[in-house]
């Protein structure tokens, strides 16, 4: 891992992020080491290292904390997206506490912060997170199959250690976000449909496959593609989970529709089912 000097840490919010409602973004690293298979982040500009790379680098902003200090009165009061080009939950986090830092010198300027995450590692900050007024963690949780999930996010946190994560959030008095996204095979749809329903996250987003060419959100095309020609996929089996998630859950979000700060809830549109 490499240590780099960073000239901005909250840089301006773009594409999907944007619309969804953030100002800003803040990525204490560069790269990923949880290297999901279907990362958007590998498709964006600001990756500039080949895309089979993806995973096998992380740079760490070493003067990440330095520069929040400086920079956080001008996130005050606004949505704020941690991470969008990394996970600020990663292994290396545990011993650099980059986000920590990070997340200890916004508390007085109280932004609207969303946390973006994989890594259980964010139960920690806990005792951070609990002193923000209008925060949520959001937990990805693709799928209920650790064999898939081992095919698409290797190196990633077991299933059941973010689902003990989420609920440890949570218990903590902290909002707490579900994010299927995409909905990677199902070994049980029922059951896996049943236990999100069970939880009820305070806000759910799942989203399909799609080929999005890194334009929103997971691009999951090649997979995605192999697989629907295995036949072990298909989009009718996500949309079966999403309609039994529908019957269960007051509102599923789809997709970028789903990615929008802590605080009321928007309208959802019309079911695109
Ligand atoms: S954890 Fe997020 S940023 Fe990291 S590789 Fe997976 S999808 Fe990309």
């Amino acid at each position: 891992m490499e240590q780099i000097n960073a000239k901005s840490i909250f840089s301006p919010a773009t594409g999907f992020i944007q619309r969804g409602g953030f100002e800003w973004t803040c990525n204490p690293y560069l790269g990923c080491s949880f290297g999901c298979t279907y990362c958007y982040a590998m498709f964006l500009p600001q990756n500039r290292r080949p895309r089979e790379d993806w995973g096998k680098w992380i740079q760490a902003k070493g003067n990440a904390v330095e520069l929040a200090r400086k920079q956080a009165p001008k996130v005050a009061d606004q949505a704020l997206y941690m991470s969008s080009v990394t996970d600020p939950y990663l292994p290396s986090e545990r011993s650099l506490h980059l986000t920590r830092g990070i997340l200890e010198v916004l508390i007085p300027h109280q932004p609207r912060l969303l946390i973006q995450t994989r890594g259980p590692l964010v139960v920690r900050d806990l005792d951070l997170l609990a002193q923000f007024k209008c925060v949520r963690v959001n937990m990805s949780i693709p799928t209920d199959s650790e064999d898939v999930r081992k095919v698409y996010e290797p190196k990633a946190p077991p299933l059941e250690k973010r689902w003990d994560a989420i609920a440890e959030v949570r218990t903590a008095g902290v909002p707490v976000g579900l994010c299927v996204t995409p909905m990677l095979p199902l070994c049980d749809p029922e059951t896996f449909v049943n236990r999100i329903a069970a939880f009820r996250p305070d806000v759910l987003v799942t989203q399909d496959f799609h080929d999005a060419d890194g334009g929103f959100g997971a691009d999951t095309g090649e997979k995605a593609r192999k697989l629907l020609a295995e036949g072990r996929w298909s989009n009718a089996d996500y949309v079966r989970c999403v309609q039994g998630l529908r019957e269960r859950m007051p509102v599923v979000y789809e997709a970028e529709a789903g990615f929008f700060p802590p605080g009321p809830l928007p309208e959802v549109g019309i079911s695109s089912l």
